[in-house]
């Protein structure tokens, strides 16, 4: 976007104001520019955003949410970087705190308040002045009557899910054990995708399939389903041991979200996964994996991991309510499938095909149905969170 070039252009022509004017429908107030110790300018947060009529929060994680006209940007403190609408953003400069005080950076008024909120404030470069605009439905009547109609579950509607069945094709997952003649993972992943996704639209949301037929998508590719237009990603497997000792005892499910893997267990669990990748090019596995490192940091700057591991949590509960095996807990593992993602992503392991009792369960057409609408409603629950904390989407639906 246009970050920085303003600002780059200002500083080079020397025309960085002394002083910046709000000017609101109520009134005008004069703010002025600091310098920040790295030379960047900066306005203190709280006479502006008392200015804009906003609020403003810390958080323990070094994260400043300033919420503006309910729109919640949040500011990376010490590093130049804030987030808007899920996506991660550069800055000129970091907002900082000093003696206790947070400041901003002077591009939030002159870029990104304009950029965003354009149908509300305008800034005027040559008199420094971010005006607000006339006109507009601020009074909560009029915000009640622009607000889209809720659907009945309280949800706004919009929203988008992608579903991504494990497998298809020439990859069958593992063989099935205790299923019956011929079924495999990937036929399970499937009817359980598409039965999830009856549910989700019954529920009012929108979905993406990764595959709806018997085909290989590759591992690499299934993320990319999720991207700007869709809220959620979610993964469907089913899990299997190697013959061993004992092995059939196992069984239960559980939910991982995207992390470096905590166990032995969840790191063969997602090796087990990621080893679908020879059935798309030979690669060696282990090597594509690789990247892991730097995508996590770009996750856990851009929250995703929380955001990822609540979901986790939520789905797995859901389960516990019509499971009738173990609830092996949410865990967290490197799985390929969910790095490309560019939104909250899970994989969940409905259960393992090692085991008789899971075996059947995993295949009998009720569970697979209780199972998909406990997954849809722990998707709700989610969404419903989601947006009482962002508070975006009652605005205006824009958010999607
Ligand atoms: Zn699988």
């Amino acid at each position: 976007m246009i970050a920085g070039l303003l600002l780059a252009a200002a500083l080079a022509g020397g025309v960085l104001p002394r002083e910046v004017t709000i000017a609101g429908l109520r009134g005008e107030v004069r703010l002025a520019v600091r310098l920040d110790g790295a030379g960047f300018p900066v306005l203190a947060a709280g006479p502006l955003i008392a200015a804009l009529e906003g609020q403003v929060r810390l958080d323990s994680t070094a994260w400043a949410e300033v919420v503006i006209s309910r729109q919640p940007f949040r500011f990376l403190v010490g590093a130049p970087l804030y987030q808007f609408s899920n996506q991660l953003l550069p800055l000129a400069g970091a907002a900082s705190l000093a003696r206790d005080s947070l400041f901003l950076p002077y591009q939030f008024i002159a870029e990104i308040i304009p950029y965003y909120l354009g149908d509300r404030y305008r800034w005027d470069a040559r008199g420094a002045r971010l005006v607000e605009l006339r006109g507009r439905t601020t009074t909560l009547a009029g915000r009640a009557a622009a607000e889209p109609a809720r659907l009945p579950n309280g949800l706004l509607p919009g929203h988008i899910v992608t579903i991504d069945p494990g497998h298809g094709g020439v990859d069958p997952g593992n063989p099935g054990v205790f299923f019956p003649r011929g079924t495999h993972e990937k036929q399970v992943t499937l009817q359980v995708g598409l039965l999830l996704r009856d549910e989700l639209k019954r529920r009012g949301i929108g979905v993406r399939m990764t595959r709806t037929t018997d085909t290989l998508i590759a591992l690499g590719d299934r993320g990319g389903y999720c991207t700007e237009a869709c809220d959620l990603f979610v993964s469907l497997h089913v899990n299997s041991l190697a013959r061993r000792k004992g092995y059939t005892e196992i069984r239960g499910f559980e939910t991982f979200f995207l992390a470096e893997a905590k166990t032995e267990d969840a790191a063969r669990v997602a090796q087990m996964e990621n080893d679908a990748v020879r059935f798309e090019t030979g690669q060696d596995p282990s090597q594509t994996v690789g990247g892991l490192d730097f995508i996590l940091k770009d996750l856990q700057l851009n929250e995703h991991l929380r955001e990822s591991a609540r979901l986790a949590e939520l789905v797995q509960r859901g389960l516990e309510g019509v499971h009738t095996g173990e609830s092996r807990g949410v865990k967290q593992a490197g799985f390929m499938v969910l790095t490309t993602a560019r939104r909250p992503a899970i994989l969940a392991e409905l259960g393992y095909s090692t085991n008789p009792q899971d075996g059947r369960f995993l295949t009998t057409r009720s569970s697979q149905k209780s199972m998909a609408a406990s997954i849809a409603d722990a998707i709700v629950e989610y969404l419903l969170e989601y947006e009482r904390k962002t508070g975006t989407a009652a605005d205006s639906g824009s958010r999607r």
